[in-house]
């Protein structure tokens, strides 16, 4: 059976000090479930004080972006090798936000991904349509492309994917999905993952997933845990979230 895994992704929030505190709090809070794993990605400016205190942990820990470049001439990126300086094992890319706000593409996306698992971590693969998509009813063909993307990149490595499922019009603003809408979108994923020799990775459902929705949304046949925004800024919710 496949376990679950809860991740949380602080976007651009905290400092030192607050870091340090949402650190010990969960490191603290947490303690391990067999098949169920738990990670953060966190800014890159505290994956060194996130190393330090995570490590001997169960809880793994990670970056929200990657450069899709190896290294060079390339001001202000961060390489993949260089996560895994920092001890990542996943890495979040094709985020909606990094989509829309930076104008990532699917290509580019996909070009992260390899790089990601070229340096021997997990890239987490976000997918997810907007409001006037789904309302067009286009959300299984724009999901589809926008994985199709990053199978045709990757080859045989799909099976060391995890793919996240977000879509755009539920990403903090407290509107989830349903959970058929949430798993009927997984149903499909997996199919396609499955022509990929990738039926059994984590797909996880991400947009405002809190205390009160995740059980039910993580009780379906396809969904394998959460992608979790803002509920992962609170220790006491995203644990929560993780023990759902
Ligand atoms: C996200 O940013 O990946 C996300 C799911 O955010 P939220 O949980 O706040 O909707």
């Amino acid at each position: 059976m496949r376990g679950k895994l809860v991740v949380g992704n602080w976007k651009m929030n905290g400092g030192l000090a607050s870091t340090a505190a949402l650190l010990d709090a969960l490191t603290e809070g947490w303690r391990a479930v067999p098949g169920r794993a738990v990670a953060v990605c966190v800014p890159f400016p505290y994956l060194g004080q996130t190393q330090a205190a995570l490590t001997g942990t169960s809880i793994a820990w990670g970056a929200q972006n990657v450069s899709e470049h190896r290294g060079g001439a390339y001001t202000g990126e961060v390489a993949a090798s260089m996560l895994a300086d920092f001890g990542c094992r996943y890495a979040i890319v094709g985020h909606s936000e990094r989509r829309q706000l930076y104008a990532e593409t699917s290509a580019v996306v996909a070009a992260k991904a390899v790089a990601v698992l070229a340096a021997g971590i997990t890239p987490i693969v976000c997918v997810g349509e907007t409001l006037a998509e789904r309302e067009a009813g286009a959300t299984n063909d724009i999901v589809l492309r926008q994985l199709e993307a990053v199978l045709a990149a990757v080859g045989d490595a799909a099976a060391r994917l995890v793919v996240a499922y977000e879509p755009v019009w539920a990403i903090g603003t407290g509107r989830t999905a349903t959970t058929a809408q949430a798993q009927a979108v997984h149903a499909l994923l997996r199919a396609r993952l499955a022509v990929a020799g990738a039926a059994e990775i984590a797909l996880l459902y991400g947009g405002s997933v809190k205390a009160d929705n995740a059980e039910a949304l993580f009780a379906m046949k396809d969904i394998d845990g959460g992608l979790i925004g803002g509920a992962s800024l609170q220790a006491g919710d995203f644990l929560a979230i993780a023990r759902a």
